[in-house]
């Protein structure tokens, strides 16, 4: 049985859940998920899930519960994450704002509400690396990721710019993989090097 976190400030807890529950399923696994609002928890995962929400709201609770250092502890430790669009703000090295304490886990920098201006939220189909059929990516006043590093490999592009991104065992989208009946994105970051996790 696996150990996933869940980082549970705010909503879609129970989409990354169900997703994390049939990627796991897909590898013959069983995941159990937990709800991290405290610390004591990370420390007992295998994998964690950094989910969207707000990231100035994230960032403050995980400084305040001394998760922060939990979640940076599991990466070096090599230990896989998923952050989607707030967590890949307080995931990226820098987001450009002040009221973000971010954790450095992905060498990115991002804008907060910089991406699709014209446009709040969006669906579109993504080709990601590494996936045969194209991704259907909810985009909801998403992060830009302005700037990656040289050992980041951009999982994917819309309109010239990243927006799904690997940096070792972390992996980051500006989108919400959890707001559509499709867990591949959950089981790219997860089970895609199983061997790391199982
Ligand atoms: N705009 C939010 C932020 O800056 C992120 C949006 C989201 O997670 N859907 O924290």
């Amino acid at each position: 049985t696996l150990e996933a976190g869940v980082v549970a400030v705010q909503g879609d807890v129970s989409e990354h859940a169900d997703a994390i529950r049939r990627a796991a399923a897909n590898h013959g696994e069983e995941a159990v998920v937990r709800e991290v609002r405290h610390s004591g928890v990370v420390p007992e995962c295998d994998l964690l899930l950094l989910p969207g929400g707000e990231s100035t709201a994230i960032s403050r609770l995980l400084e305040r519960e001394g998760i922060d250092e939990e979640i940076v502890a599991h990466v070096e430790a090599d230990k896989p994450v998923l952050a989607t669009c707030a967590g890949l703000i307080v995931a990226s090295r820098d987001a450009r704002d002040e009221r973000v304490e971010t954790l450095d886990l992905v060498d990115a920098t991002v804008d907060r509400n910089a991406f699709g201006r014209q446009k709040d939220s969006f669906e579109a189909p993504l080709d990601v690396e590494g996936l045969a059929e194209p991704f259907p990516a909810v985009f909801i006043r998403a992060p830009l990721i302005a700037a990656v590093g040289d050992d980041v490999d951009v999982l994917a592009t819309w309109e010239e710019r990243p927006v799904a991104i690997r940096d070792g065992p972390v992996v980051g989208t500006s989108f919400h993989p959890e707001l559509t009946a499709d867990a591949r994105l959950h089981d790219l970051a997860f089970f895609e090097n199983a061997e790391a996790v199982l």
